[in-house]
Formats: structure tokens, sequence, C-alpha cells
């Protein structure tokens, strides 16, 4: 059965184009168009995630988030046209578990839903992931090169779980910097270098070929020489 998405969104024109490219991609849309009917539709039929949009009349979006979240674990992603650092803070304070600032691509939409989905149940459904002879166990977060087992830390497993998601594109450093380390604050503008090394250090430690490859000046991507 399609997962529910209930989408709560003031502004009509936005609220159709998200809700038929969801629609588009197999999921169930239903939508609210202020904050009180969002949470009313929540109660009556729990969803399985929520868009929720941070300007909305009456009860903001923050309001919103906040009651979803004293009700139920769903998750719950913010669309907002605000991009400073305390009111994504706020946000996350509220219970939204991710964000997307307007305008954002649909396709960037949807893949933050994936995660999101993918990260609310990640017991549940285990994946292992495949490049070459390097696979990630998405259930115990253990990498294996060959037959050798690497152990990760939290943010070098996020960092290989995106590249071995996307193999063979290029993700600029705009891209994993938003999704490994985007509510980290204070972290250092070389820390995407920091943990490719790393990852190449554990992943090339018995003279394995490389896979992580640098694109001079755009970022990185995962491919076989
Ligand atoms: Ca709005």
């Amino acid at each position: 059965m399609a997962e529910r998405i209930l989408l709560i969104e003031d502004e009509p024109g936005i609220a159709d184009f998200i809700k038929r490219g969801l629609i588009y991609e197999g999921y169930r849309v239903d939508v609210a168009y202020d904050g009180q009917q969002g949470l009313e539709m929540a109660r009556d039929t729990p969803p399985d995630f929520v868009i929720l949009d941070w300007m909305l009349p009456g009860l903001d979006g923050l309001e919103v988030c906040k009651r979803l979240r004293a009700a139920s674990d769903v998750p719950i992603l913010m669309l907002t046209a605000k991009e400073d650092v305390q009111d994504r803070v706020q946000g996350l304070d509220a219970g939204a578990d991710d964000y997307l600032v307007k305008p954002f691509a649909f396709d960037e939409l949807v893949a933050r839903i994936r995660a999101l989905f993918r990260r609310a149940a990640p017991a549940s459904q285990p994946e292992v992931l495949r490049f070459a002879d390097l696979t990630l166990d998405t259930g115990t977060h253990r990498a294996q090169r060959g037959d050798r087992f690497i152990d990760l830390t939290a943010k070098e497993y996020e960092l290989l779980e995106l590249f071995m998601r996307n193999p063979r594109r290029v993700l600029t450093r705009e891209l994993i910097f938003d999704r490994v380390w985007s509510y980290d604050f204070g972290g250092e503008s070389n820390i995407i270098e920091v943990y490719v090394r790393y990852l190449r250090q554990k992943t090339e430690e018995h003279g394995e070929p490389r896979l992580v490859h640098t694109v001079r000046g755009v970022g990185y991507v995962l491919r076989e020489d």
C-alpha cells in the first residue's frame, strides 16, 4: 500500500504542484490548507509522513510541528522560505526531521522524503548496498570490501551511504554538506575532505583500488577506474 503523505501548505499553487508530483511518484497525498485543518486531518487519519509549510495563516508551521510531534513520531519535513540558521534550529527543537528551503527542486523533495522514510524504519528494512567489491549494510552500518569488514563512524557511514546510493553520479560539495552535515553547526570548511580521506584510508587499507574519486573544483564521485 502506498504511503500516505499529509501536505500542509496554504498556497494552492504550490500545494497542487507538490501533490501532483508526489502522486506521480506513487504516494497518496492529502492536502490541508491551514494548520488547524492539518492537525485535524492528522488526528483523524494518521499519515505516514508530513510535509509542513512554515508560513501558514493562523497556527504557524512551528506550532503545528510541536503539536504533531507531541502526538506522534511521524516524519516531518518543513518547507520554509527562511534560510536563517536560527529558524532551522527552532524547527528542529520543535521536532521537525528535515528542512527544505523554498524554492526547491522537486527531485530534491522526493529524495528527502525517501531518506526520511528510510531513517524512520531503518531496522525493519535493512538493505545491502553494493558497488564493485564494496558493500554497505544499512542495518548494521558495517561496510565490507571483498571479505574485509570495515567499521565506520556515524558520519563516515552517512557519507558512504550517500555515495553508495548515488553511484557514478558526481556529488557536489554543497550537496554532500547539505545531506551529511547540514545541522551540525560549527563544522569546519574542509570537513568533507577530511571525511573523504578517512573513507579512503579505510576502504583502501589493503591496497584496493580507489572508489571515491575527486572531481576537481566540483566534488566527488563513486566510480571504478
Ligand atoms: Ca505558506
